[in-house]
């Protein structure tokens, strides 16, 4: 019995051990179901590297979301950039209601020379400001002044009279050359993006008053220069305009108020061009201001003495209790598309990129 009794017991063993073993070896696995349902998952998710080493689909994983994240950043600093330079151009942009413009406001220097007031100028039919040829439009009062420079932009020169009026705060209206706009067009990006007011003063420099110029030939000056500064600046620049050596035409005239560009002489001449130093330009410029008591000034910021001279002129005017007055015009010049497309074609571009030189091009051994 005790034999049969003992079988028995064996036997109830033998069964909760079987069961025991199936549930040991079946259950679990039912639990394991999901991890193995989510490694299908990442396989799906991932056909490249499903059929590699299981153990590298993590590193591929991170591979491919860093190319996917490595695509936007490739194209992120062009896309900055031409953000950037959109934004440069809006700064200046004559678009730009003037009571958006507070100076003061972001100014470190308490005791700036700044910005008195802001003039939006309606270039219709192409007014002329400067008394030296144009006496219709008297917009200045008295101890008023622009300041104006040409025939930048320029390394160094053009930099440092950025930074002389940036030091006070103030605001300028500058002519470039489209030539030189072409050679530096970080630094023309750097007057726009400071809040200058941004036009043209020709693509060369010509004298568009010379008997050898053809009308054709003149317009081209006006138009090539209009189109290598919205080169430079990614945006269309200001329809404001000056004649090299002040020549003005009377047929080169009637062109540019058929665009409606704002025509530029000045009021007083530093003859900066032709000063020995920085002192004679100080000195030009505030006998003549002290007699005639406001004015647009033509300065140079090509000039090496008028970027030295500067800070003290600024200085000066401040300490004479002077006032800048900023120019602004109302709506941006629609450039002309041929002229836009045949700079390009001439310079060998395949693309317009508003990207500066030091970002695309490194040294990185030398
Ligand atoms: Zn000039």
């Amino acid at each position: 019995m005790r034999s049969a009794l003992g079988v028995m017991l064996a036997s109830a063993v033998s069964v909760f051990v079987i069961v025991a073993v199936w549930f040991w070896t079946y259950s679990p696995r039912a639990v394991l179901a999901a991890p193995d349902t989510v490694s299908a998952r990442q396989a799906e998710r991932l056909p490249a590297a499903a059929s590699a080493k299981s153990a590298r689909a993590p590193a591929d994983e991170v591979e491919v979301t860093a190319a996917i994240a490595a695509r936007p950043s490739t194209v992120a600093p062009s896309t900055v950039a031409s953000s950037a330079v959109k934004l440069s151009a809006a700064m200046p942009s004559p678009a730009l209601p003037a009571a958006t413009l507070q100076p003061k406001a972001a100014c470190a220097n308490a005791d700036a020379l700044g910005v008195s007031r802001v003039v939006e100028i309606d270039t219709t039919g192409g007014p002329g400001f400067g008394f030296e040829h144009f006496k219709q439009l008297d917009f200045l009062a008295d101890k008023e002044v622009v300041l104006t420079f040409d025939d930048g932009p320029w390394p160094g020169n053009t930099p440092a009279v950025l930074k002389a009026l940036a030091d006070e705060c103030t605001k300028a209206v500058f002519f470039p050359i489209g030539k030189h706009a072409t050679y530096h067009p970080e630094i023309l990006r750097q007057v726009a993006a400071a809040g200058h007011t941004v036009g043209a003063h020709t693509w060369s420099h010509a004298n568009l008053n010379s008997k050898k110029m053809t009308e054709q030939q003149a317009k081209d000056e006006v138009e090539k220069g209009f189109s290598a500064v919205k080169l430079a600046l990614g945006a269309a620049p200001s329809p404001f305009f000056r004649f090299p050596q002040l020549q003005h035409g009377p047929a080169a005239m009637a062109y540019l108020g058929s665009r409606n560009v704002a025509v530029f002489s000045c009021d007083l001449d530093s003859f900066d061009f032709r000063a020995k130093d920085a002192a004679q330009i100080v000195n030009t410029v505030m006998t003549k201001l002290d007699k005639q008591g406001k004015g647009i000034i033509l300065m140079h910021d090509f000039q090496k003495h008028t970027a030295e001279a500067l800070p003290t002129l600024l200085g000066r005017l401040k300490a004479g209790g002077y006032k800048v007055v900023q120019m602004r015009a109302k709506a941006p010049l629609q450039t002309l598309a041929e002229y836009d497309e045949g700079l390009v074609k001439d310079m060998k571009l395949p693309t317009v990129s508003a990207r500066a030189l030091s970002n695309v091009v490194q040294t990185v051994a030398q």
